[in-house]
């Protein structure tokens, strides 16, 4: 019975929406993290675009670009 509680727990953290794909400039003034690769907000970076988890977004403390809203 524990098992299948804890089997159920861990299938249900796959399906988090934390576990998004995003996309983050890698610029020391960027502060945003865009949902999509070809984003506006993406064209004016000047370094790299890197792909990451959403939660590895928000964890650097990055908030949603305004143009995907
Ligand atoms: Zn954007």
């Amino acid at each position: 019975m524990k098992m299948l509680l804890l089997l159920l727990l861990l299938t249900g953290k796959s399906h988090c929406a934390d576990s998004t794909i995003v996309y983050i400039c890698d610029s020391p003034g960027a502060k945003k993290y865009h949902l999509r690769e070809n984003c506006k907000g993406l064209h004016n970076c000047q370094h790299r675009v890197i792909k990451m988890t959403l939660e590895q977004a928000k964890r650097k403390g990055r908030t949603l670009c305004a143009l995907e809203k």
